[in-house]
């Protein structure tokens, strides 16, 4: 059924009122906090995940738990697998076979490392996933020195390679393959080259995200205004979300930026689908750096639309709030129990919480 977008609202204002949601349009497993590249950015090789039990050490979520209390409970077809690297978690393949048998949509998002070639091809040949998006940082020195791991990029590449080799082997456009780079002061200037690689690919998209970060202000009202509600919100999580608090990256590098943006769109677009996320204009671009107190939306539907399940299968919205465990109960009395609905309500009352605004789910 397709309704108005008045309609849509109208009942977006309902259930927000109420904190109640429709199933879920997706269902995010992030698989494990392990990685084998070292990123100076990445929240989660770094001892700040332990402290609410979700670090390196603690034992991923069974699969046989993640089909029986998510997979089977919920009608959701969209399925994105993320972590630290999806790759690392032991019974990838299991939980692959499983999503196919129940004709779930599967999109992950990889460093692309660890798909050597008896990856690729069984990916390939069962139309394991439906799009590939994999972390490249920019071209071969760039990749390595951001990752922290000497040989990271010609492995990534390799993984890329099989893909496409079996892709054209069998004869199927499946699953489409991506670079998702978050732009940094390194890899700016090397914008082009990464653009030139990934015709070079024949790759779908090339996708360019800004980062993520939250000023020390911000981060004290954030938490200011999180101790006065009833969300519990444990905030050694939180800063997985929140980010670092700056971004390093100066007028002259933003401007730089657009200008590439401007000729990769103008130069490549007959090859490769460019996806600046979001999708600003570039008056938001500005203001996504230097306008600590603009934010691109203001409000957020990320938790009317996504369960999210954390390595040990707690169920995390966003920022440090656990509603609910599947170890415990099923995600589909998760996705409306006491606690989410209180999240839901306490964000649709509120619009934004201090910490959202550059929180990468206002797309
Ligand atoms: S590849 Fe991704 S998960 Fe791994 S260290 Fe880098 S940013 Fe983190
Ligand atoms: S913008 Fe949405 S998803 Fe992001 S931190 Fe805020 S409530 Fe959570």
């Amino acid at each position: 059924m397709n309704l108005s977008k008045g309609v849509k609202d109208c009942l977006f204002r309902l259930q927000g009122l109420i904190g109640w949601a429709r199933s879920p349009s997706q269902v995010s497993l992030d698989l494990t906090h392990k990685c084998n590249l070292r990123c100076a950015f990445c929240f989660y090789f770094h001892d700040a995940v332990p402290a609410a039990g979700e670090g390196v050490s603690s034992a991923p979520v069974s699969w046989k738990v993640l089909v029986r209390q998510v997979i089977e409970r919920l009608p959701t077809r969209d399925y994105f697998l993320t972590g630290g690297e999806p790759f690392i978690y032991p019974h990838l393949e299991t939980l692959l076979i499983q999503l196919k048998e129940k004709r779930k949509r599967v999109y992950v998002s990889t460093n692309g490392t660890l798909i050597d070639e008896i990856w690729a091809e069984k990916i390939v040949r069962h139309g394991l996933f439906e799009k590939i998006d994999i972390s490249l940082h920019g071209p071969e020195k760039i990749h390595d020195e951001l990752s922290r791991v000497k040989g990271a990029f010609q492995k990534t590449v390799q993984g890329i390679e099989y893909l496409q080799h079996y892709k054209r082997k069998i004869g199927v456009a499946r699953p489409m393959i991506g670079i998702a780079c978050t732009i940094s002061k390194e890899n700016i200037p090397q914008m082009r080259e990464l653009a030139a690689l990934a015709q070079r690919w024949s790759l779908d998209t090339l996708t360019f995200g800004h980062m993520s970060f939250t000023t020390s202000p911000i981060i004290e009202k954030h938490k200011d205004f999180s101790k006065g509600t009833k969300m519990g919100e444990d905030f050694s999580l939180s800063e997985l979300i929140l980010g670092p608090p700056d971004h390093g990256l100066s007028k002259e590098d933003i401007g730089l930026y657009i200008r590439n943006l401007r000729e990769i769109r103008q130069d490549f677009s007959s090859f490769f689908r460019l996806l600046p996320v979001p999708a600003y204009r570039e008056e938001e671009i500005w203001r996504h750096y230097f306008d600590t107190e603009w934010a691109y939306l203001r409000r957020c539907r990320y938790p009317w639309r996504t369960l999210r399940v954390t390595p040990s299968g707690k169920v995390i919205p966003c920022l440090g709030v656990v509603v609910g465990d599947i170890s415990e109960e099923g995600a589909d009395h998760i996705w409306n129990n006491k606690n989410f609905r209180t999240f839901r309500k306490t964000l649709y009352q509120t619009g934004l919480f201090p910490g959202c605004a550059r929180c990468c789910k206002l797309k």
